[in-house]
């Protein structure tokens, strides 16, 4: 009987390693480097083999493995080919393929690593007991992940849940890394955050604890908690396009929860009240109530999720 999952969350430094019971237990992590030389061909290679040492190590025969699901920085096609991982080296490639003959067979899934985070937060994590959610994870940049009926919209570029590239600011003058103007990510991730704050610090008068120089992101939600003026008026700005954008995608996709991630949410239940007013505010009726919550997995998410992948 196949009793473990293995999640692999590929990054572009450490490959994150978890054993799971197919109950969604876990029962080990561990990391390995992630060797990126070479267009990242030995990857997959390592992958196999710390899998292969576990195994071994735990006295688990391959019938009772029944998958291996694996999150990569990068678009993935129907659940098996990646499109490319920039930080990885990889262009187009068959994962799922040779990473099942690497295996000898054991089956293989794959998955965007926002999505499969989105995938982790569902099956144990902020949106435990649901299968219709949002995720978006603040970090340096904005990722997301949207779950409808327990699975991931990857949709038809792979480019699903890329709500950090929704434009929430046509007016905007700078241009994003994707090459658009007014993305969420510009305003809503730990950097954009920042650019907020160094505009509004540019032209204050009122005094503040925040230092235009040095500023960051936690130094903003640390001054909104001391409840500094200038800081609250820039989380007030930072919620009302994170606000505001949630609101939209929830009218499209009526989620059960709306799960907020990434470095950026380490500020907790502040960030989430605030962000939470103005979703309230320019939400669909019907969508008002759906809970906004802080997403409980932390780096593990992604381990996680790529297991979810495996089990039915
Ligand atoms: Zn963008």
């Amino acid at each position: 009987m196949s009793s473990f999952v293995f999640g692999i969350d590929i990054g572009g430094t450490t490959v994150k390693c978890g054993l799971f019971s197919v109950d969604g237990t876990l029962n080990d992590k561990w990391e390995i480097k992630t060797r990126t030389e070479n267009e990242g061909k030995h990857i997959l290679p390592d992958v196999a083999e710390t899998i292969y040492k576990k195994m071994e190590e735990k006295g688990i025969k391959k019938e009772q493995v029944a998958g291996v699901g694996v999150g990569v920085p990068g678009p993935v096609m129907n659940e098996r080919e990646v499109t490319m991982a920039v930080n990885l080296h990889w262009g187009h490639l068959k994962l799922a393929d040779q990473l099942e003959e690497l295996l000898g067979g054991i089956p293989v899934k794959a998955g965007n690593d926002a999505n499969v985070a989105a995938l982790g937060e569902m099956w144990k994590g902020g949106g435990e007991g649901t299968r219709n959610l949002i995720m978006v994870t603040l970090g340096t940049g904005v990722g997301g992940g949207i779950i409808v009926d327990g699975k991931i919209v990857t949709g038809a570029h792979g480019a699903g849940g890329e709500i950090g590239h929704a434009c929430v600011n046509p007016a905007e003058k700078i241009q994003c890394n994707c090459g658009n103007y007014g993305c969420l990510e510009q305003v809503s991730s730990a950097t954009g955050i920042v650019r907020l704050a160094k505009d509004i610090l540019a032209e204050n008068t009122e005094p503040t604890v925040l230092d235009v120089a040095s500023v960051s992101a936690k130094d903003v939600f640390d001054g909104y908690k001391a409840q500094d003026v200038v800081a609250k008026k820039i989380v007030e700005k930072f919620a009302s396009y994170l606000g505001n954008a949630l609101a939209v995608f929830a009218a499209v996709l009526d989620p059960e929860v709306i799960v907020v991630g990434g470095g950026v949410s380490k500020a907790g239940e502040p960030l989430i009240q605030a962000v939470e007013k103005v979703y309230k505010k320019d939400a669909f009726l019907s969508c008002k109530e759906t809970p906004i919550v802080l997403a409980k997995l932390d780096n593990d998410a992604g381990i996680y999720g790529a297991a979810k992948l495996v089990v039915e």
